[in-house]
């Protein structure tokens, strides 16, 4: 690691980038009058210098005024308040690959963006079975499980976990799935307590 590299160790690792910029050697002034332009969230204090990688304009969804490059951007998460950087080949991705509009800033790391989706996943697979008329055993313990991920995520507010019980509750005790789920809780406390004694 070099010392300029050093000073991104608390940085959030993107699984495709990584955590520190990537330096191009190419450091453009942005003057409009040449046509020479960053995009409205390129601010410069969060501008990492020799990082910029040259834009396709004609590759972008139809701007108003075409990005000529894009930089490895500083920036801080909204959601869990670390260190990470947007990078420009991540711009290029999201703006000429994916299509996004150019206004599209990126607020939140990798690792807060991923669990958003994860959390949006669980919620699309609860509200699902809340669709169906009627609920299986196993189903009512499998959303009894969705909606306490969903809860450990602060997705779902404290009042759920009741519904939670109740879900629990109208399992019939002498329902297979409740056996099994009695079983599997009585096999784990007994093997925490062969760990204890042990
Ligand atoms: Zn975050």
């Amino acid at each position: 690691m070099t010392f300029r590299d050093s000073s991104y160790a608390d940085f959030v690792n993107h699984p495709r980038y990584g955590r520190c910029p990537r330096f191009t050697g190419l450091n453009p002034v942005e003057n409009l009058s040449r046509g020479i332009y960053f995009g409205w969230h390129c601010r410069a204090e969060e501008r990492i210098s020799d990082t910029a990688i040259v834009a396709h304009a004609d590759r972008q969804p139809s701007p108003t005024v075409p990005v000529t490059h894009y930089f490895d951007l500083k920036r801080k998460c909204r959601e869990c308040g670390r260190n990470f950087i947007f990078f420009a080949e991540e711009q290029r991705h999201w703006y000429e690959t994916l299509q996004f509009y150019l206004g599209a800033d990126c607020v939140r790391c990798i690792d807060c963006r991923v669990a958003e989706r994860e959390t949006k996943r669980l919620r699309a697979h609860y509200e699902a079975f809340l669709q169906q008329p009627i609920l299986s055993d196993h189903d009512a313990l499998e959303l009894a499980d969705t909606a306490m991920l969903l809860i450990e995520r602060g997705a779902f507010g404290d009042r759920c976990v009741e519904r939670v019980r109740s879900l629990l509750n109208a399992i019939p005790a002498e329902s297979q799935v409740r056996r099994f789920a009695t079983f599997r809780d009585v096999d784990a406390r007994s093997k925490a307590r062969l760990r204890r004694s042990g």
